[in-house]
């Protein structure tokens, strides 16, 4: 039997909305991309969203748009996808790699304070496979730490978190600024997209200016009125803005999240109650959390995680690995040496852990032979 480790939910009738805008004369950010952005502010109970072309693009405008870079430090853990630390690095700051909670693999307040330095301008928490860090007490610790005279920006990383919550709160609350990404495999996706949510006016303004080339007026803005509209360039930008034709494709999604939540988390509790008393090693419950289980992960503590991936895959069965460790890729290795041993508890899970099938949709018999390939197969070597 073939266990796909992922299949998106979309299909031939999510194409009209497409279509829709293939009709209008305007193809790139405009009424469409707007529309999303109210819907997200809705969703988020936030004033303000920009939709981008990626959560990378997107996190990169607003590391620009806070003045972040050389000279400056952000706190980053250092277990996480490449993205969340690959930003700092392009904005020319240095990333501060942080261990993660043995339990949760999440940035615990307290190790955040205690790698806060003079030069810290901001911390990049990340909602790991769905689980919400404590971002009010993170900033509340970070803050302590830092003294009245030095403000400490939090951007969270929401790329595994669009539709939890955490004490009944949605991402966003307590952050700066807080970027999704909707690339092929999240949540929500629309194969390449991301967006930001904030609150500050005075930030969404530059947001705007750093997701489109640093031009102060949107495409739709210099046309105004039926006639152009000079615009100025105030501070250097990149190109992040996302196109109505793939923007069209969220709204059905927005309005269906939180029931595919519903069936997402039940093909979790099925692997739960079966992998229970096995040899595996499980991720820990954050007290508070309605996960947005975007990824179901296990660790094989006899440090024999690859041997296993062989027999998944022999198996037909697809999984992946999220992730190894930052400290042990050879960039992040040559640039922060010390880093590997700092984070002993990122380092060990990047070894151990395993991404299992894991979708809304993922068929019973499906899961029944993922389950039954671990417990007979890879429990032994576990
Ligand atoms: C996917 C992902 C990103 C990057 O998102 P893109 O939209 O592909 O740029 C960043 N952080 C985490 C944790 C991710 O999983």
């Amino acid at each position: 039997m073939k266990v796909d480790f992922y299949r998106h939910g979309l299909s031939r009738a999510d194409a009209n909305a497409v279509a829709d805008v293939l009709d209008s004369p305007f193809l790139t950010t405009g009424k469409v991309a707007h529309r999303v952005e109210a819907e997200l502010c809705e969703y988020f109970d936030v004033p303000h969203a920009i939709l981008v072309n990626s959560w990378t693009s997107g996190a990169t405008a607003t590391l620009m748009a806070l003045g972040i870079g050389p000279g400056d430090e952000v706190i980053v853990p250092a277990m996480t996808f490449i993205a969340t630390a690959n930003v700092v690095e392009m904005v020319g700051a240095k990333t501060v790699l942080v261990d993660v909670h043995p339990n949760t693999l999440l940035l615990t307040p307290e190790a955040a304070a205690a790698a806060v330095t003079p030069r810290t301008k901001a911390v990049i928490p990340v909602h790991l496979y769905g689980q919400m860090v404590d971002v009010a007490a993170l900033r509340r610790a970070v803050q302590a730490r830092a003294g009245r005279n030095q403000q400490i920006f939090i951007l969270e990383d929401c790329a595994h978190c669009f539709e939890g919550t955490l004490n009944g709160e949605r991402p966003g609350r307590y952050a700066d600024a807080a970027c999704f990404s909707f690339y092929a495999t999240k949540n929500v996706t629309c194969g390449e997209g991301g967006a930001i949510i904030l609150r500050d006016p005075d930030l969404h303004g530059r947001i705007l200016e750093t997701r489109l080339h640093g031009m102060t007026a949107t495409a739709v803005n210099r046309f105004a009125g039926g006639r152009y509209n000079h615009w100025d360039m105030k501070r250097l930008g990149i190109k992040a803005n996302l196109p109505d034709l793939l923007a069209a494709l969220l709204p059905a999604q927005i309005r269906s999240v939180d029931d595919s939540l519903r069936r997402r988390q039940a093909v979790a509790g099925r692997y739960d109650e079966a992998l229970a008393g096995s040899p595996f090693r499980m991720l820990g419950n954050v007290v508070g959390c309605n996960t947005a289980s975007h990824l179901y992960v296990i660790g094989i503590p006899s440090g024999r995680r690859d041997e296993a991936i062989t027999v998944l895959n022999e198996a037909g069965i697809g999984v992946t690995v999220n992730y190894r460790a930052l400290p042990g890729l050879t960039y992040y290795r040559d640039r922060y040496p010390q880093a590997g041993s700092e984070c002993p508890h990122a380092m060990l899970w990047g070894e151990q852990t395993l991404s299992l099938p894991h979708y809304p949709d993922l068929p019973r018999d499906e899961q029944d032979h993922v389950v039954a390939t671990l417990l007979n197969q890879i429990a032994t070597i576990a």
